[in-house]
C-alpha cells in the first residue's frame, strides 16, 4: 500500500531543440517536488514526433539536466520498472491499448481524408459553428468498418469524447471545466499508425503510475482530452499543475528575440547552474513570507510547494539572473571558477590552451580580481584588457578621462610618477605606496587627483581594481611567456608619457 500510495512525477521533454527555460523549470519543479516528498522522479522522452525529434537532442538534454544538477530515478539512461522511457521504443503498447479502445467502444476508426477535414472545418466556419470534428465517422455500421477496413482504407483511431462537461482539478489553476461540446473526438492514432501526444501521454503516465502531472500551462488545453482518455481507460486521474508562461520584458512569450532562452546559452555565457536553477525557481514561484532570494538546491527542496506557484506569467528578469550569478560566483571556490573562465581566455586569444603552473597561478589571480565585478564569466577577457590590452591614445582620447586629465595637479603628478617609476622593474606593490606618498607631499595631490591620473596612465581608466593587487599581476604578467604580452608598469609609463607628449 505504502508503494502504491509514493509520489511520481515526471519530465517528459520532446527532443526536437535544446532544452529552454521553460522546459527546464518544469524539469526543476518535478524535481524538486519529487525529492521534497521522497518521490520517484521520471525522464521520458516524448518522441513520437518522428520528423523533429533528434538523438542528438536528447543527448544534449540529459546533459543540459544534469549540468543543471537534476537527477531522476527512472529514465532511458538509467531503466527502471517501467522501461522503456522513449517513446519510440513503447510503440507496441499504444497500438494494443488502441485497439483495446476500439473493442471497447470507447474509440472508433475514422475514414475522413485531410480533405474531408477541412471542407468539414471550411463550411463550420461559414456556418458560424466551432471547427471541430463532427462525428461522422462515430457512428459508423460495424460491418462498413470492418470491410472499408479489410479493403485496406487508410482509418485513424478517434476517441469518443464523453457528452458530459469535461472537469479537472488543477493545483495551480483551481478547478478547469470544458463543456464537451468544445472538444472535438480527438485522433489517437494517426492512419499511418503514428500515436498522438495527447494519447501516449496518457498511455505512459497511467502506466507509469504517475501522480502529479507538472508542466507549462501551453497543455491547459490538451488536459480535457487527456482526462477523457483516463476515463476511458478506466484510470484515475492523476492531480494537474501547469506552470504559468514565461514571458520577455515586452510580455511577450519568451523567445530567442529576447537574447538567450537555452540552457545551452547561458551555459555558454558563463552562468553558473546554482544560479540559473536559483533564478528559474523563483520564476512563478515564491517561498512563503517571502523577500528571500538566495536559494541552495538543498533549501530550494525544503522550501518548495506546489501550492505557491503563481498562476500569472513570469516575466524574464535577465538583471535579476545576473545578480544571482554574481552572488554564487562570489560564492564559489575559486578553482571552480578558473576552470570555468579559462575558455574563455583561450578563446579570446589570451591564454594558451595548456597553461603551464605559473601561467595558470598567474590567471588564477586574475580572475580572483575580476570576477566579482562581472555578471556571467563570459564578461572577463574584455574586462581583463586593463592587463592585456594597453593603448594609451584610447585612454588619452577618452572624454571621461579627458576631464581628470585636464586637472590643474595631473601634470606634476604623471611627471613625478613616471620619474620616479623611471627604469625600476618589477615595482614592488609597497615601492608603489611609498612613491604615492612621495607624490602627495611634492605636488600637494590627494585622493582623487593624485590616484585618478596614475590609474589612467596604467590601466585607461580611473576605476578599476586595487592597486596592490593590480601591480604584481601586471609586473609578473609582463615576466610571463603569454599569447598577448601584458606590458608592465615601466612600459606602461613610458607608453603613456610618449602618446602624451605626441598629443601636446
Ligand atoms: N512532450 C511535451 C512537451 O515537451 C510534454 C508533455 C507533458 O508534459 O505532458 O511539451
Amino acid at each position: 500500500m505504502a508503494s502504491e500510495s509514493k509520489i511520481r512525477v515526471r519530465f517528459a521533454p520532446s527532443p526536437t531543440g535544446q532544452l529552454h527555460v521553460g522546459n527546464a523549470r518544469t524539469a526543476l519543479f518535478n524535481w524538486l517536488f519529487a525529492r521534497q516528498k521522497g518521490g520517484v522522479n521520471v525522464l521520458r522522452i516524448e518522441d513520437t514526433d518522428l520528423e523533429r525529434s533528434e538523438a542528438r537532442y536528447e543527448t544534449q538534454l540529459i546533459d543540459d539536466l544534469k549540468w543543471l544538477g537534476l537527477d531522476w530515478d527512472e529514465g532511458p539512461d538509467v531503466g527502471g520498472s517501467y522501461a522503456p522511457y522513449r517513446q519510440s521504443d513503447r510503440l507496441e503498447i499504444y497500438r494494443s491499448t488502441a485497439d483495446r479502445l476500439v473493442q471497447a467502444q470507447k474509440a472508433y476508426y475514422c475514414f475522413c481524408t485531410l480533405e474531408d477535414l477541412e471542407r468539414d472545418r471550411q463550411q463550420a466556419l461559414a456556418e458560424n459553428r466551432q471547427p471541430i470534428y463532427s462525428g461522422k465517422c462515430r457512428n459508423l455500421d460495424p460491418a462498413e468498418v470492418q470491410r472499408r477496413r479489410h479493403a485496406g482504407e487508410a482509418a485513424a483511431i478517434r476517441l469518443k469524447i464523453p457528452e458530459h462537461p469535461i472537469k479537472f482539478h488543477d493545483i495551480v489553476h483551481g478547478d478547469v471545466q470544458f463543456a464537451s461540446e468544445s472538444v472535438s473526438d480527438p485522433i489517437i492514432m494517426r492512419s499511418n499508425g503514428v500515436p498522438v501526444y495527447n494519447y501516449v501521454v496518457v498511455v505512459d503516465d497511467a502506466e507509469m503510475k504517475i501522480t502529479h502531472v507538472i508542466r507549462g500551462d501551453d497543455h491547459l488545453s490538451n488536459t480535457p482530452k487527456q482526462v477523457a482518455l483516463y476515463e476511458a481507460l478506466g484510470l484515475p486521474v492523476p492531480e494537474f499543475a501547469h506552470l504559468s508562461t514565461i514571458l520577455g520584458p515586452d510580455r511577450e512569450r519568451l523567445s530567442k528575440r529576447h537574447g538567450a532562452t537555452s540552457i545551452a546559452n547561458f551555459r555558454d555565457m558563463g552562468v553558473l547552474p546554482e544560479a540559473l536553477v536559483n533564478y528559474l525557481a523563483l520564476l512563478g514561484w515564491a517561498p512563503s513570507g517571502g523577500a528571500r532570494e538566495t536559494f541552495t538546491p538543498k533549501e530550494l527542496i525544503k522550501e518548495f510547494s506546489l501550492k505557491r506557484i503563481t498562476p500569472s506569467p513570469a516575466i524574464f528578469d535577465m538583471e535579476k539572473l545576473h545578480w544571482l550569478n554574481r552572488h554564487y560566483i562570489k560564492q564559489s571556490p575559486p578553482e571552480r571558477i578558473h576552470a570555468i573562465a579559462q575558455p574563455f581566455f583561450t578563446k579570446a586569444g589570451l591564454l594558451p590552451e595548456n597553461p603551464d603552473a605559473e601561467i595558470a597561478q598567474w590567471f588564477g589571480r586574475v580572475v580572483d580580481l575580476l570576477a566579482p565585478y562581472v555578471d556571467k564569466l563570459e564578461q572577463l577577457p574584455q574586462r581583463a584588457a586593463i592587463l592585456f590590452h594597453f593603448d594609451p591614445a584610447a585612454a588619452l582620447a577618452n572624454p571621461e578621462n579627458a576631464e581628470v586629465l585636464a586637472g590643474e595637479k595631473t601634470g606634476p603628478v604623471l611627471q613625478a610618477f613616471a620619474a620616479k617609476i623611471g627604469n625600476q622593474f618589477p615595482v614592488a606593490p609597497e615601492r608603489f605606496k611609498e612613491i604615492m606618498n612621495e607624490l602627495k607631499t611634492e605636488t600637494g595631490a590627494k585622493g582623487k587627483d593624485l590616484f585618478h591620473p596614475v590609474r589612467i596612465m596604467l590601466i585607461g581608466s580611473h576605476s578599476g581594481p586595487e592597486f596592490d593587487k593590480l601591480i604584481p599581476l601586471l609586473e609578473e604578467g609582463s615576466r610571463l611567456n603569454l599569447p598577448e604580452h601584458v606590458k608592465s608598469v615601466r612600459e606602461r609609463v613610458a607608453g603613456f608619457m610618449a602618446a602624451r607628449g605626441q598629443r601636446s
